[in-house]
């Protein structure tokens, strides 16, 4: 337990950040500023990192008077929390006028306490496949050469090497070149949605930049099945995951994706074969079945289609095609995650609780994968026209109240191998 809360961090504009020791820091949920229990603090956990924040002040709690004011004596200071942790409240500051829009990254409520910086989140995954201890330069580098030559006439391998895991140090296509784990499958240019946080897409009138291009060839299936078949018979905990950040909407290029789960079928029946998606096409999905996919991940930042909607844009589909979706791999036997993207404030209101619940039972929903919200604060609200976020109940309790009603769905950050979808599910993956 602590002996008091966090002191609240601020920077000097110069990448050089402090502690404050006349506030303790505070989180935010919605628009608004909270206290935070000491319980909801961690250390900041290996592979994550501080942000300052350019034009706006961090809001704090007066160590004397108990009063909640700004500090002064710099920017705020926010944390990138690493995959396999979910953030429980979002860094506090009043934004100044003319401050720029914040690039695509979470920003947690981080503090400093004993000498070491802490953060408000939970460990949600005990799976390792994103630990940056992981991660061995040398190791990708020779893993890298090495395939290049293998697939040495094959566009989707080299686009893998040198964007992907060289360029944008891509944690999946890191572990593909290490042939372990999960390993991305990129196959399409376009989408049929316009999120406002894309992040291989974002438009020229627009201050951010996505982090990421989008993929700017269609494979075919003889590239798709030429490396994925040896990952699924040799690699360890085994899958492809069709759908990655570096592309558009895969479900546009589902008939070449039918026929390399066919063709990947023909050679092994190793590992799972998964789609992350926006699941816009029920008809789609229900062919992938048909061919032999394995599961499905579709990824929302709303159970409720009033806040889904603004945020997605969609072109052709709407939100009830998502949930059609998720049924459909059910109906087929089939694993279905949500890649629900959680912003405090908004996903622990009562009517997202309420909303998700419905979602849960109507879908028979598998797994969720709390992922932090990777979007401005201020500017994805203001961008869906949320004023007020309605009364809230906590990401914990909420978290706690689900697990509760449902004891078989699961909770998680990454999409599970067979060997835990058909195993035992709190053993059967990297740990
Ligand atoms: S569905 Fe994916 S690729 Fe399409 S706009 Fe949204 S984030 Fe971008």
């Amino acid at each position: 337990m602590l002996s008091h809360s966090p002191y609240l961090l601020y920077s000097d504009g110069n990448g050089n950040i402090f502690e404050d020791d006349t506030l303790y820091a505070v989180g935010r949920s919605g628009w608004d500023a909270f206290p935070i229990e000491e319980d909801n603090w961690i250390k900041l956990p290996e592979g994550g990192n501080l942000y300052e924040l350019p034009g706006r002040r961090g809001i704090g709690i007066d160590v004397k008077t108990g009063e909640m004011r700004l500090c002064e004596k710099g920017w705020a200071v926010a944390a990138f929390i690493p995959p396999a942790h979910t953030g429980l409240f979002l860094a506090a500051y009043e934004t100044l006028p003319d401050a720029p829009t914040l690039p695509l990254f979470c920003y947690t409520a981080a503090g400093w306490h004993d000498g070491e910086f802490y953060v408000t989140a939970v460990r949600i995954e005990q799976d390792i496949r994103q630990e940056c201890v992981g991660y061995d330069n040398e190791k990708i580098e020779s893993g890298v050469e090495r395939l290049l030559q293998v697939y040495s006439h094959n566009r989707l391998v080299k686009h893998l090497a040198e964007n992907c895991c060289m360029t944008y140090t891509c944690p999946a296509a890191r572990n593909f070149f290490l042939e372990r784990w999960e390993c991305p499958v990129p196959t399409s240019p376009a989408c049929n949605a316009n999120c406002i946080g894309c992040i291989s897409f974002q438009p020229e009138d627009e201050t951010i930049v996505s982090t990421q291009d989008r993929l700017n060839f269609k494979p075919t299936v003889e590239e798709i099945v030429e490396f994925t078949v040896p990952h699924l018979m040799n690699a360890p905990y085994p899958l492809v995951s069709f759908g990655q950040g570096c592309e558009g909407e895969p479900l546009l290029m589902w008939d070449v994706i039918a026929e390399s789960i066919k063709e990947i079928r023909k050679h092994t029946d190793r590992g799972s074969i998964n789609i992350n998606t926006n699941g816009s096409n029920p008809r789609s999905v229900k062919a992938l079945c048909e061919a032999g996919l394995d599961s499905i991940r579709v990824s929302t930042n709303a159970a409720r289609e009033h806040i889904y909607t603004p945020y997605y844009r969609p072109n052709n589909y709407k939100f009830e095609d998502i949930i059609e979706s998720l049924k459909v791999v059910r109906s087929y036997g089939g694993w279905t995650s949500i890649n629900y993207f959680v912003f405090p404030g908004m996903t622990d209101s009562i009517e997202e609780y309420e909303a998700l619940r419905k979602l849960i039972k109507d879908t028979d929903l598998c797994m969720i994968q709390w992922r932090n919200f990777n979007i401005d604060p201020d500017w994805y609200l203001g961008q869906i026209g949320v004023t007020d976020t309605g009364e809230c109940m906590g990401i914990k309790q909420m978290m706690e109240l689900i697990r509760d009603e449902f004891p078989n769905l699961k909770f998680g950050y990454f999409n599970p191998p067979i060997e835990r979808i058909k195993g035992n599910y709190e053993t059967d993956f990297a740990h």
